[in-house]
């Protein structure tokens, strides 16, 4: 898979994709991660890549010219066009079946506005879609980006160490991940659930399980309506609601 990110902080971007397990991943060649400057392609003799808004109002908008000229070096070197997304406040909220949505799609780039935004007249031209990471909004489209590029390489093959263990966690299975513990069995006077000791795979199974409708139920109901559940799920889902566990 190779994610391109246009955006005018490359080195704010490299700084993160190059740490920890993306880090590696990159370096171990299971991702490929390339950003781009796009002030490199400005023809401003100033450098310049954005200008004040007609109609007036705060803050600059980036151009045009520079943005267009930089996706299009992209789609040249890469010899075909990549499906583009605008990390924007007006997209659809990202989601991980979205984000595996992607992975699947082999090569992607990811626009980063900054400022006000980005002449509307490029995004019209260029932009295959849009995605938010939520309901707020960020001084540019970097950390949206980041986030995005992070999501979906976990979820390909090598770059984690248990290439399942994303399909065990909150979310993938429409569900929230159930409690984890680690060493010292006991701490601050509490200990860990006996049937993590147990060595009963069975009942831990079970438990890990429970607890995740559990905590799904607590944290986020509104989850449950969407999640594909078992009648045995239900009857204990129904049992928590009356107080019986
Ligand atoms: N004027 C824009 C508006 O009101 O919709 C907001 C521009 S924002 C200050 C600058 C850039 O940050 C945007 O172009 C976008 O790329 C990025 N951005 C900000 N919030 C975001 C969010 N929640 N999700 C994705 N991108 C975001």
């Amino acid at each position: 898979m190779r994610i391109d990110i246009l955006t005018l902080f490359p080195e704010m971007c490299e700084a993160v994709l190059s740490e920890s397990i993306i880090g590696r991943a990159r370096a171990n060649g299971f991702v490929e991660i390339e950003c781009h400057n796009i002030r490199d392609y400005t023809e401003d003799k100033h450098n310049r890549v954005d200008d004040a808004p007609y109609g007036g109002g705060t803050g600059m908008i980036m151009q045009a010219q520079p943005v267009y000229d930089c996706f299009c070096a992209l789609c040249e070197s890469l010899g075909k066009r990549p499906h583009l997304i605008y990390m924007s406040p007006k997209g659809k909220t990202l989601t991980q079946e979205k984000a595996k949505e992607l992975s699947s799609l082999g090569n992607i780039a990811l626009l980063c506005g900054h400022y006000e935004g980005i002449d509307e007249r490029v995004l019209e031209e260029i932009v295959d879609e849009e995605i938010s990471i939520g309901d707020y909004v960020l001084t540019g489209g970097e950390l949206p980006a980041l986030v995005l590029a992070d999501c979906i390489s976990r979820m390909l093959p090598g770059v984690l160490a248990n290439e399942d263990a994303f399909m065990l966690e909150s979310h993938y299975s429409g569900l929230l991940e159930h409690p984890q513990y680690t060493r010292p069995a006991e701490w601050h006077g509490k200990t860990v659930p006996d049937v993590l000791i147990s060595g009963h795979h069975a009942n831990i199974e079970k438990w890990q399980h429970e607890k995740s409708l559990e905590v799904t139920l607590e944290k986020r109901p509104d989850m449950l309506a969407k999640a594909e559940l078992t009648a045995k799920d239900k009857a204990y889902l129904e049992k928590l609601k009356n107080g019986a566990e």
